[in-house]
């Protein structure tokens, strides 16, 4: 998969991309990503690239005419999809990212200052995506998050396929508890069942947690999920487990 991002601070994806998974993903030729200064496509010999909104007030707007070079020189002949960075977009979640994981190429646009002009949103941009409800500086940030969740979902790019099946909102619930050495720490002990060997015990055990975690702190996602047999019982057993005479306990440590 490629990705090409615009933004006009090409420094602050150095680190990010190079470190960790994203890194060898890249070595090792899954992913590759292209990072492209929007100032580069400015026009003038003082490479301005924003101006004074229209109508007046606070803020710089980013220019229709750079932003739309620059798109179109990193868009070519591809028919790659534009999107957008923006606390206006859709939240972007899982489920976003898997679909995105199934094309070829992307690119993400990242505004920065007040905002972009609206032309190169409603003629340019295909998807607009936000990572939350709040307002950062820039889209670089998201844009990384976006490549970052995107990317580890790419065949052969985790060492363990089956890691990120087990992943939170994979199969809309958040993931079960984990444990490592040493089984005994300050006194508290692993639970019992994940040394028992029996992977029976230890797959259902760990379903009764993920229900436990999304009941408890995401009972929205249960809402949304269908259900299977086994899922539904163990429902029941956590919801007769947190009802006693009649009151509720959604203290998860109980
Ligand atoms: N005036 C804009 C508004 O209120 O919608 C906010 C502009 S923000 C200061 C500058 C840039 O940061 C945006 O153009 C966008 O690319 C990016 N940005 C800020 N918050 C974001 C978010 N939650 N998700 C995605 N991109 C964001």
């Amino acid at each position: 998969m490629h990705f090409d991002i615009l933004t006009l601070f090409p420094e602050m994806f150095t680190g990010p991309l190079e470190a960790s998974i994203l890194g060898k993903a890249q070595q090792s030729g899954l992913v590759s990503v292209d990072v492209w200064n929007i100032r580069d496509y400015a026009f003038d010999r003082h490479k301005i690239v924003d101006d004074t909104p229209y109508g007046g007030g606070a803020g710089m707007v980013l220019k229709a005419d750079v932003l739309v070079r620059a798109i179109e020189a990193v868009q070519g002949d591809s028919k790659a999809p534009v999107i957008y960075l923006s606390p206006q977009g859709k939240v972007f979640d899982q489920q976003m990212a898997a679909e995105l994981a199934e094309l070829p190429h992307v690119i993400l646009l990242s505004g920065h200052y007040e905002e972009i002009d609206e032309r190169v949103r409603t003629h340019w941009v295909d998807v607009e995506l936000s990572i939350g409800d709040y307002v950062l500086t820039g889209g670089e940030l998201p844009a990384m998050v976006v490549v970052d969740a995107v990317t580890r979902l790419l065949p052969g790019v985790l060492g363990d396929e089956s890691s990120h099946q087990q992943d939170s909102f994979q199969h809309g619930l958040l993931d079960h508890p984990h444990y490592t050495r040493p089984a005994e720490f300050r006194g508290l002990q692993v639970p019992e069942v994940l040394l028992s060997g029996h992977h029976g015990h230890i797959r259902r055990y760990r379903l009764k947690e993920s229900l436990r975690r999304t009941m408890l702190r995401r009972p929205d996602l249960l809402e949304k999920k269908e259900l299977s047999k086994e899922e539904r019982q163990l429902l029941e057993e956590l919801a007769s487990e947190y009802s006693v005479e009649g009151r509720v306990n959604t203290n998860e440590s109980d």
